[in-house]
């Protein structure tokens, strides 16, 4: 059941109490009665009032209008309305003034007062389901905004997962697209450079393997705050994969990512991991590329440079950077030992195939390489990883040791060394390695091809170089070559000069003949010349 509605009734005297009766019976009503204007005011301190009857005739000093004017100036009390009771009409307008809403007048008719009180008791009732509503409104407000509030933390959250890694807290590969894509492109309309740097861990399997996944994971999370600490504000981190990061650095040319690439790959060889259980030194490799060296015809060329430039890295050894370069233009500019290295390992293949074959040659004529040239083999690789010698060192020993043993196969053994050796078989013996070395000498298949290189630029009357040979000092090859090269230079277009005709190059020998040229070779490219002219007509 509702609550009971309080209704005051100020009032000292007994001749309304019949008419209050009906007020008393009603089971919605509390009513309260006030002896006196004292009582009333102190009632509000316990009680919350739909109405105030309030005869105007109640002490102290019978004013009703005072007592009026008190409620009304009271926080407490100042809305609820005030019927005044008495018997005087005359007294309705200083009624009104004092704060009242309406008036009863004595003596007081049961029904008007039943009327009354309900009139207002009703909207009393209509005041406190507006003040409900409002209230659930306000509370319904509040939850909305609370949960508005849930949501957006919520999607701030997500946002961060949808583009962080979860291991190292760096931006995960999604976001790594997406970042690219809008620093290339913004690189490229601004005309500046955008560098990239992919980061590989130097052999990190045997981490895994020796000291576990999770202190693997422990080393991948304390390189990512390294790679952190070496960037700028405006540089991004990515984890691209498992143990590879990248790194995009805006406005940054090939020497500024180079030198940031080496300054964390220092850093990281010098770094110590320590989890409390384990402890190990890991090395990175690094590949460098950017938009305005390399020229990227996408963001995912520039990713895929830096990709191709980590492999020459990790296979020049490791714990090393290196800047993309493409293959067309200029492949080596500058680099002799990058060149030298590339054609060695052509002529290794080379040289391989070649003993495979003298192998062969051995097996067809019914011999075997022996275990003991096995066992030589692994003694020498032994030896050489102990004197910490590079393969290119040790592989020249090894092919050694099985061409020695081919050829001994190959030539036969003439000599028993098992015998007091005579003086005839000492000098057999002792020439066997001018033997081996002459045999070795038939795998120099460019010593003559050299000379010619190296002297194809001897002038006849030798003020050519780099030697300043004279004549026939001059190699045969060279002297021809020299001359096939000038002509076909003569007879085609170069960017400095347009071709001369038959005519011209001929004359051009004819004056050369002697200074530059071999006179008695120019004499035979003339004849060639002439019949080439001849042909043409
Ligand atoms: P290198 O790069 O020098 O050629 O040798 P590597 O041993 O590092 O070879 P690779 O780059 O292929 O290594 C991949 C290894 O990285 C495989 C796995 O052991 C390790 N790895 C990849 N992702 C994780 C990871 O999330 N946590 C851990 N602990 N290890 C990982
Ligand atoms: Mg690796
Ligand atoms: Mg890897």
């Amino acid at each position: 059941m509702d609550k009971k509605i309080n209704i005051m009734i100020v009032d000292s005297l007994r001749e309304n109490d019949s008419a209050f009766n009906v007020l008393f019976q009603n089971p919605e009503l509390e009513i309260i009665k006030c002896e006196s204007g004292h009582d009333a005011l102190k009632a509000f301190s316990n009680h919350e009032f739909a109405l105030i009857l309030l005869d105007v005739g109640v002490p102290p000093a019978r004013n009703g209008f005072k007592i009026a004017e008190l409620i009304r100036q009271r926080k407490k009390s100042y809305e609820i309305p005030i019927i005044l009771i008495s018997d005087d009409e005359a007294l309705v307008f200083k009624g009104y003034e004092a704060g009242a809403v309406d008036y009863l007048f004595k003596p007081i008719n049961p029904v008007i007062i039943e009327k009354k009180v309900e009139f207002f008791v009703n909207i009393y009732r209509q005041k406190k389901e507006n003040e409900r509503t409002k209230a659930e409104l306000k509370a319904n407000l509040t939850r909305v905004e609370n949960s508005k509030r849930e949501i957006e933390k919520n999607n701030i959250e997500l946002k961060h997962i949808s583009k962080h890694d979860n291991l190292t807290g760096l931006y995960n590969q999604r976001h790594m697209v997406e970042i690219n894509k809008i620093e290339f492109e913004r690189a490229r309309r601004y005309e500046r450079d955008i560098s990239c740097l992919m980061i590989d861990l130097d052999y990190f399997k045997e981490v895994n393997d020796s000291c576990g996944h999770q202190f693997g994971d422990f080393v991948l999370q304390d390189l990512s705050e390294s790679i952190k600490e070496h960037l700028r504000e405006s540089d991004f981190a990515f984890r691209y994969g498992g143990e590879e990061f990248m790194v995009l650095l805006p406005q940054t040319d090939i020497d500024g990512a180079y030198a940031t690439a080496e300054k964390l790959r220092l850093f990281c060889r010098d770094h110590i991991y320590d989890n409390g259980t384990h402890i190990t030194m890991v090395t990175i490799s690094i590949g460098v590329s950017s938009l305005l060296a390399n020229k990227p015809k996408n963001p995912e060329e520039l990713i895929l440079f830096a990709d191709k430039a980590l492999y020459k890295a990790k296979s020049e050894g490791r714990n090393l950077v290196e800047r993309y370069k493409s293959t067309n233009d200029d492949p080596f500019a500058g680099d002799i030992i990058g060149l030298k290295n590339r054609i060695e390992s052509i002529l290794d293949r080379t040289k391989q195939s070649a003993i495979s074959s003298i192998e062969i040659l051995v097996k067809e004529t019914g011999g075997e390489i022996e275990s003991h040239n096995k066992r030589v083999l692994e003694y020498i690789e032994k030896a050489g990883k102990k004197m910490r010698m590079p393969k290119t060192i040790v592989d020249p020993f090894k092919r050694a040791a099985i061409l020695h043993d081919c050829f001994k196969h190959l030539m036969g053994q003439s000599v028993n060394t098992s015998n007091v050796l005579s003086p005839e078989d000492r000098a057999i013996l002792e020439s066997y390695p001018y033997m081996l070395g002459e045999l070795t000498e038939l795998f120099d298949f460019f010593a003559n091809e050299r000379s010619v290189l190296l002297f194809h630029h001897e002038n006849y009357d030798g003020s050519g170089y780099p030697e300043g040979l004279k004549g026939a000092e001059i190699p045969l090859g060279a002297r021809i070559f020299s001359i096939a090269d000038s002509v076909v230079a003569m007879l085609s277009d170069r960017p400095h000069r347009s071709k001369k005709n038959i005519e011209d190059v001929i004359s051009e020998l004819k004056t050369n003949a002697g200074k530059q040229f071999d006179p008695n070779i120019v004499e035979i490219f003339l004849s060639i010349l002439n019949e080439q002219k001849t042909d043409q007509t």
